[in-house]
C-alpha cells in the first residue's frame, strides 16, 4: 500500500509540483492550503507523514504541529524560510522530525521524506534487539556500557555514550542542544547547554578520522547530529 503524504503549503505551485513529484514517486498525496484544513485532513487521510509550511491562512505550521503532537507521532516536515534558524530551533523543540529550507529541490524533498520515514519504521523495530549501534570500525553498546572503536575498547564515562547512542540512534537527525539535555540528561538536570557541548568535543576527539562514513557534526546555531553518508 503507498504511503500517504500530507502536504500543507498555502502557494498553490509549490504544493502542485511536490503533489506531481510525490505521486509519480509512488506516494499517496493530498494537499491542505490552510492550517485548517491541515487538522482536518490530518484527521481524516491519516497520512505516514505531514509536510508543513509555517506562514499559512486561518492558523500557522506551529498550531497545525501542536495539534498533531497532541494527538499523534506522525513525522513532520517542516518547510522553512531560508535563514529562519529560530524556526528551525522552535520547530525541532515542538516536536518535528526535520526541517527543508526554501527554495528547494524536490529531489532533496524525497531524500528527507524517505530518511524520515525509514527512521520512524526502524525505530519502532528496535524494542527487544539489544541495544547495540553497529555503523563501520564503531560499536556502540549500550547494554554493556562499551565503546568500541576501531577493533578497539575505548573508556567512555556513561554520558558520554549515552549521547552518542542518542545520536546515533536517529542518524541524520538533527538534535538542538536543549533536547540532548532533556532527553540524555533528564528534565531534571540542572546544566546547561554548554555540558552538551564538552561532551561532544570529547566524543569528537575519540571519534575523530576514523571512517569516513558516519561523523559527528556540528549544525551551526542549530546542535549537533550523527552523520551517516552512504556510498
Ligand atoms: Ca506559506
Amino acid at each position: 500500500m503507498a504511503q500517504k503524504i500530507l502536504i500543507v503549503e498555502d502557494e498553490a505551485n509549490i504544493a502542485q509540483l511536490l503533489h506531481l513529484y510525490l505521486e509519480k514517486e509512488g506516494y499517496e498525496a493530498q494537499i491542505a492550503p490552510d492550517g485548517g484544513k491541515a487538522v482536518e485532513l490530518f484527521r481524516s487521510f491519516g497520512p505516514d507523514l505531514v509536510l508543513l509550511d509555517i506562514m499559512l491562512p486561518v492558523m500557522d505550521g506551529w498550531s497545525v504541529l501542536n495539534k498533531i503532537r497532541a494527538e499523534s507521532k506522525t513525522p513532520v516536515i517542516m518547510l522553512t524560510a531560508k535563514g529562519e534558524t529560530n524556526d528551525r530551533v522552535t520547530g525541532l523543540e515542538q516536536g518535528a522530525d526535520d526541517y527543508i529550507v526554501k527554495p528547494f529541490e524536490t529531489k532533496e524533498v524525497l531524500a528527507r521524506i524517505r530518511a524520515v520515514l525509514r527512521r520512524t519504521l526502524g525505530s519502532e523495530e528496535e524494542g527487544s534487539g539489544g541495544k547495540k549501534l553497529i555503523f563501520d570500525k564503531l560499536v556502540i553498546n549500550l547494554e554493556a556500557y562499551e565503546l568500541m572503536v576501531d577493533g578497539k575498547r575505548i573508556d567512555t564515562p556513561p554520558k558520554e555514550l549515552e549521547l552518542l547512542y542518542h545520536l546515533a540512534s536517529a542518524p541524520n537527525r538533527v538534535f538542538t542542544r536543549n533536547q540532548l539535555l532533556d532527553e540524555v540528561w533528564g528534565f531534571d538536570y540542572f546544566g546547561d547547554s554548554r555540558t552538551v557541548d564538552v561532551h561532544i568535543k570529547r566524543l569528537r576527539e575519540k571519534l575523530e578520522g576514523i571512517s569516513e562514513q558516519w561523523s559527528l557534526k556540528t549544525v551551526w546555531g542549530v546542535g549537533y547530529k550523527f552523520e551517516v553518508t552512504t556510498a
